[in-house]
């Protein structure tokens, strides 16, 4: 039998023809289709400009320097994400200010944020953003946030690379994840809600954030595009017409890629509902619409870590592919090497990732193979319990 992949992406006969139509013209990079694709980012974030990238991380990038934060700047963000939410910040030599989480969504805990910045301001560090993190596609307390980058003047950076289509409902139109900060980030990696192989994108309605993430993209040129006008810095972070046409179609599919979505994650919730071992991700707040990135349970709250490693090898071993999601930032060898960071520094944020296994989720699995993957999942946590509670016996 051949394993239950835990992501995929979702390309159908529409994406196949956009991409092979730029294979039919000479045009392979910076040409219609990357215009395009940014254009109809945009109007879906419903932003005033988008500047696309060649991974989540180089938008990132782009965005830390396009606001101006560089060596020594003190950016508030939360140790529970993917790596590259506070790499990018060390790219400029600029320092990472971790706060901890909430307990609940994993996002940024706005109280502790208050805190923090509190203390430094204290200390008379430079303080000059907020990076915060739609975690899972759930949204941060933007509300709180930005009251706190109003009152300090701070910049707030959305990390929204796991939330594109999460919206907030309002009567004056919903408000998608990715607007709520000054700059909002997208990655089109294969394992997100839509693909462009590797990809990214930049949104704002900073008409200077825009020509500053412009220019950075493009080696630091003068928009005009002269060779001679390089008056800055910069990259190539460019994307291909390829990934582009991909991007554009895929965007025009993303509503029913993420009502397939939220109909993979809701059957695994029923599936869930009587389990004795495994919690189903929190419902989203009532006025939001939840884009959900992978399907995150939680284990056994005595479980430790290693109870938990050992779920997910026994369920390799059977073909169901489950990972941990993600394991702390600081906690990183490097992090640790750098910063001396150490467990016990970020509690609830250690916690919420230890007991984290993401099961298999993409757009197609069927209601058959969730509930195998959910049956395999509760009899290996049956044995393991069985086991364990053999071992304290002992
Ligand atoms: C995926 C992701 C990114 C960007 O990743 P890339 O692979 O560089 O596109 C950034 N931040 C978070 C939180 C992510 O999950």
């Amino acid at each position: 039998m051949n394993d239950i992949p835990l992501a995929g992406p979702d390309i159908t006969a529409h994406e196949r023809k956009a991409v092979l139509a730029v294979l039919k013209t000479r045009v392979l990079s910076r040409g219609p289709k990357l215009y395009e694709f940014e254009h109809n980012m945009s109007a879906y974030i419903g932003t005033r400009y988008a500047v696309a990238a060649s991974s989540g991380t180089a938008a990132l990038h782009i965005a830390v320097r396009a606001l101006g934060i560089g060596a020594g700047d003190h950016v508030i963000t939360t140790p529970l994400s993917f790596i590259a939410s506070s790499n990018c910040l060390l790219f400029e030599r600029a320092v990472p200010v971790f706060v901890d989480a909430e307990p609940e969504t994993g996002c940024i805990d706005p109280l502790k944020t208050e805190e923090k910045i509190e203390e430094l301001r204290k200390k008379k560090i430079p303080l000059k953003a907020i990076l915060a993190i739609d975690y899972f596609g759930y949204l941060a307390d933007w509300d709180r946030l930005r009251a706190l980058a109003r009152k300090h003047n701070l910049f707030l950076i959305e990390d929204s690379c796991e939330a594109l289509g999460t919206y907030r409902k309002a009567k004056t139109g919903n408000r998608m994840a990715g607007a709520f900060g000054d700059v909002g980030i997208f990655g089109f990696y294969p394992n997100k809600q839509m693909t462009t192989g590797e990809g990214g994108m930049l949104v704002t309605n900073s008409k200077r954030t825009f020509e500053a993430a412009r220019a950075l993209r493009n080696h630091g040129a003068d928009p005009l595009g002269l060779w001679s006008g390089y008056r800055d810095l910069g990259y190539n972070y460019h994307i291909s017409e390829l990934a582009c046409a991909l991007g554009v179609a895929q965007l025009e599919r993303i509503e029913e890629m993420l009502a397939r979505r939220i109909q993979v994650a809701d059957r695994y919730t029923r599936l869930l509902a009587r389990s004795s071992f495994f919690e189903p991700p929190p419902a989203p707040a009532p006025d939001t619409r939840l884009s959900p990135y992978i399907y995150p349970v939680r284990v056994p709250a005595d479980w430790p870590r290693r109870t938990r490693d050992l779920l997910i090898k026994q369920l390799a071993a059977r073909g169901v592919q489950c990972r941990d999601y993600f394991p702390c930032i600081h906690l990183s060898p490097f992090y640790r090497k750098t910063f001396g960071y150490k467990r016990g520094d970020f509690p609830i944020a250690e916690r919420f990732a230890d007991r984290i296994i993401a099961l298999p989720f993409f757009n197609r699995l069927s209601a058959d193979t969730a509930a195998l993957v959910v049956r395999h999942a509760e009899e290996v946590a049956e044995k393991i319990a069985a086991g364990k509670m053999r071992d304290e016996r002992r």
